[in-house]
């Protein structure tokens, strides 16, 4: 074949962290078809969705089995229930968006993968350890990364003093961080903003944790004076209302965001337009509903619910002398590997002798080597099975 293909996958690492897993996890039981795996690694919810997010999508499929109220191809950058939803979900924290600053889509991997195909050859600059989509995505296009070091040190939130060269680049952030749990304070964001302003370089700012912060931090990056000049958000409906499964999020560009002449949202907006085309009606009803009044304090229980499996986990790791974080603005603990193991010993560890599964820090970057994340996103009864069985062999 002479077809030419993309040569920067070969720069990828063979096989996208959880589908690693996965594998590890399959072989296993296959070989232990009787043990009880208890899973607690991928970033995965439980909990079924909501009473009001069911009933509106109960409606919503009535219509659609309607001559009348029946919807074809839904608008590309989302319904106007949908962004008006959205629009008040933002305006609730102070921050006022034009209806079309707002983009609909099927969830927040999807747009933090796709944002690329705006921008030309930038540097990029990104957290390590982190989500390892923003990584991958920008070495499929062949951009070059920088990677700003979190560490235990710098309680992992890395700041603009750590850069080594100033300049102008994209910038990930993600707060509450995946997998850390460290959320940057409203100075800090400052500081992020005022860099970029100042080296003309764009955030891409990744909030699909906000729900989870408890205190006074930042839930948006347009809580930040001059935000709207440099930065992009992407949020979802994933974490927030357990839509993993239905699949609904955002992003947000605002109009005074201008790169090298180019106003980025209509870009964005013709990006959308051509290569997707729009999230499924039933759909933006239920993230209508999630987005609601009532609908957010479903949300909460739902959050609230993880939250104590949260504790259950961190008590636990308490008692025994491991050292974490995590745990109190995002639903994952981000532990320090005992005796000194590397983080896939701690993952082989954990499966083959308690039939527990985590997630290898060292997947999230080089700097999370030595850490481990588990989630609390497993139900009430396996995170207490798990705690039991952590509490007697540690
Ligand atoms: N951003 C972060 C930081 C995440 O951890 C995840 C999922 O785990 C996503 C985005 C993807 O979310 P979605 O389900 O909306 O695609």
């Amino acid at each position: 074949m002479s077809i030419k293909t993309n040569q920067n996958y070969k720069n990828l690492e063979k096989n996208y962290l959880f589908a690693n897993i996965a594998k590890k996890v399959n072989a296993y039981s296959a070989a232990h078809p009787d043990q009880k795996i208890i899973r607690l690694g991928i970033g995965d919810v439980t909990l079924p969705l909501s009473k009001s997010v069911i009933e509106a999508m109960h409606k919503a499929v009535d219509e659609m089995s309607q001559q009348a109220t029946f919807r074809g191809y839904a608008p590309e950058c989302g319904y106007d229930f949908a962004c008006k939803a959205i629009q008040k979900h933002y305006l609730e924290r102070g921050v006022e968006l034009a209806l079309d600053e707002i983009f609909v889509s099927d969830g927040a991997k999807s747009d933090c993968g796709n944002i690329t195909d705006i921008f030309g050859d930038n540097d990029i600059l990104i957290p390590d350890p982190v989500y390892p989509v923003y990584m991958d995505s920008n070495i499929m296009c062949g951009r070059k990364t920088t990677l700003l070091k979190a560490t235990q040190e710098n309680g992992f939130l890395p700041m603009p003093d750590a850069i080594e060269e100033k300049k102008s680049y994209i910038i990930y952030i993600c707060s509450p961080n995946n997998p850390t749990g460290a959320v940057y304070n409203k100075d800090q964001l400052k500081q992020w903003v005022d860099y970029a302003n100042e080296t003309e370089s764009v955030i891409i700012f990744d909030s699909a944790y906000e729900k989870y912060i408890h205190g006074d931090y930042p839930h948006s990056i347009y809580e930040i004076e001059g935000s709207k000049t440099c930065a992009i958000e992407i949020d979802s409906l994933s974490k927030t209302a357990g839509f993993t499964g239905t699949r609904m999020g955002w992003t947000i560009v605002p109009h005074e965001l201008i790169c090298d002449g180019d106003e980025l949202n209509p870009m964005w907006n013709r990006r959308q337009s051509t290569k997707f085309n729009g999230t499924a009606y039933i759909i933006q009803r239920a993230g209508e509903a999630a987005l609601s009044e009532q609908g957010m304090k479903e949300c909460e229980q739902s959050i609230a619910y993880y939250m104590e499996n949260a504790k259950l986990i961190a008590d636990v790791l308490t008692e025994k002398g491991i050292w974490f974080t995590g745990g109190i603005s995002s639903p994952y603990i981000w532990l320090k590997c005992p005796n000194n193991m590397k983080s896939w010993e701690f993952f082989d560890y954990l499966l083959n002798e308690l039939q527990i599964v985590g997630t290898p820090g060292a997947g999230f970057g080089s700097q999370g080597e030595g850490y481990f994340r588990l989630t609390a996103f497993g139900s009430r009864e396996a995170t207490k099975e798990a705690v039991e069985r952590l509490r007697k062999a540690l």
